[in-house]
């Protein structure tokens, strides 16, 4: 039996602390919250999408960085592993659009309860703390030092603290710093499934304002190149847009700052049925204001923004409204037009892409190539992924393959 410290109680730490345990480790987890899994419980809006019905190819492919240094750790521990290990535990699971699992409770504090009785039913012991350093000698761990000076002896300690993006659960980015401090390289940490500001201060009257389902194309700024395209929910905000579908662009598009977002407000209409939808409704509105023909066509806050867009008089009588008018409304509904000014900052970010070095790990067993009896887990590694639970499988299955390995 040796002794194990896993720094962090998120889904990667926990997976690690259960799996050690359950091979025979004497297995401590120091966290530094009052209680674990903070972050876990706001995942998938609070009901927790914790992993994807794909195969390891589709894993690896929705990994953009470094994807297939996971291979060995999506093998050791797959998505059916991990659904197993919940179902074992009477969470029950369901699928949902694009493979996405969920608990069907909707509920992460379900999954969140799982993990926990699982530590306490393997007596892996919850410490509460901040671990500030770790110690070695002749390049092998021998201690995890936590703030208050506390050392606790360990032949293995595993990192899994997280990244940097929303620090009031917790990941602060403790982890690079205890990792660069035994010498490993840092990725420079970036914000990824982001928000984006826009340049455009016409959104910002649209705040609030959700669109269930709509097209989205971005184009390089410089080159006009299209770099992604989509359907999804948009959120607009006081700073830009957000939602899932921005979230997800964000991620797919490396350079995003000066891109231009081509928004499809009906996706589901073909430009000459939508002229043909739009001269159907004026016909209908012929004695009315051009913004007061719109209400069939758009949510309300949404008509003066595109009247605007289409540079037409709010109060221009639709029997005067031209036929070259009418393209401009077919143009402003279709092609929407936004430009990115800057992603919104890491702290607001879904995930940290960036992190530990991949190239220092070994991806078999996630132990430090640098020290013997390190390990590394979870989103402090240089590894990111797009929406859909792909996140959350790699934490398990990291955790695991850490936990295995101690
Ligand atoms: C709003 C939101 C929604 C999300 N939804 C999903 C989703 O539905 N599906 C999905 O796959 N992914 C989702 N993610 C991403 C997912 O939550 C993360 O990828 C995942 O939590 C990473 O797990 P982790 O264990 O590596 O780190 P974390 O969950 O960040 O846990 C790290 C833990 O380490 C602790 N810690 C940090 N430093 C120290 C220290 N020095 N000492 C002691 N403890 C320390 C922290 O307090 C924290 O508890 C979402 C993220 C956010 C922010």
């Amino acid at each position: 039996m040796s002794n194990v410290v896993v720094i962090g109680a998120g889904p990667a730490g926990m997976m690690a602390a259960i799996t050690a345990a359950k091979n025979g480790n004497n297995v401590v987890v120091v966290e530094k919250n009052g209680t674990p899994g903070k972050k876990l419980l706001i995942t998938g809006k609070g009901r927790c999408n914790l992993t994807n019905s794909c195969d390891i190819n589709g894993f690896i492919a929705n990994t953009p960085v470094n994807g297939r240094f996971l291979y060995s750790a999506l093998k050791n521990f797959s998505n059916n592993d991990l659904m197993e290990f919940f179902e074992n535990r009477g969470v029950k699971l369901k699928e949902e659009r694009g493979g996405r699992i969920f608990p069907v409770s909707d509920k992460s504090s379900d999954i969140l309860n799982a993990l926990v009785a699982s530590m306490k039913s393997q007596n892996v012991k919850i410490v509460q703390g901040r671990a500030s350093g770790i110690v070695t000698n002749n390049g092998e761990v021998v201690g995890v030092r936590l703030d208050n000076n506390t050392l606790l002896k360990c032949e293995s300690a595993v990192i899994a603290t997280g990244g940097k993006s929303y620090p009031l659960t917790g990941s602060t980015g403790d982890g690079y710093a205890l990792a660069a401090s035994l010498g490993h390289e840092i990725v420079t940490p970036k914000p990824s499934l982001v928000p984006l500001e826009t340049v455009e201060k016409n959104v910002l009257s649209l705040q609030g304002l959700s669109l269930r389902n709509i097209g989205l194309k971005v184009f390089d700024g410089k080159t006009g190149k299209l770099l992604y395209d989509d359907f999804g929910e948009l959120l607009f905000t006081h700073f830009g847009v957000s939602g899932p579908v921005i979230l997800s662009a964000s991620a797919f598009v490396r350079n995003i700052t000066g891109a231009r977002l081509e928004i499809d407000l009906k996706p589901a209409l073909s430009e000459e049925k939508l002229e043909e939808r739009i001269k159907r409704d004026f016909e209908m509105y012929s004695n009315k204001n051009f913004v007061n023909a719109l209400v069939d066509l758009l949510p309300s806050k949404m008509i003066p923004v595109i009247a605007d867009y289409c540079g037409i008089e709010h109060e221009k009588k639709i029997n005067q409204i031209t036929r070259e008018d009418r393209r401009h409304l077919t143009e402003a509904l279709k092609h929407f037009a936004l430009t990115v000014k800057c992603p919104r900052p890491i702290t607001e970010a879904i995930i940290t892409s960036g992190g530990v070095n991949t190239k220092q790990i070994n991806p078999s067993t996630m132990e430090s190539k640098l020290v013997k009896g390190l390990f590394f887990a979870g989103e402090v590694i240089d590894v990111d992924a797009y929406t859909g639970g792909f996140n959350l499988q790699i934490a398990f299955s990291t955790g695991y393959t850490a936990g295995m390995n101690v």
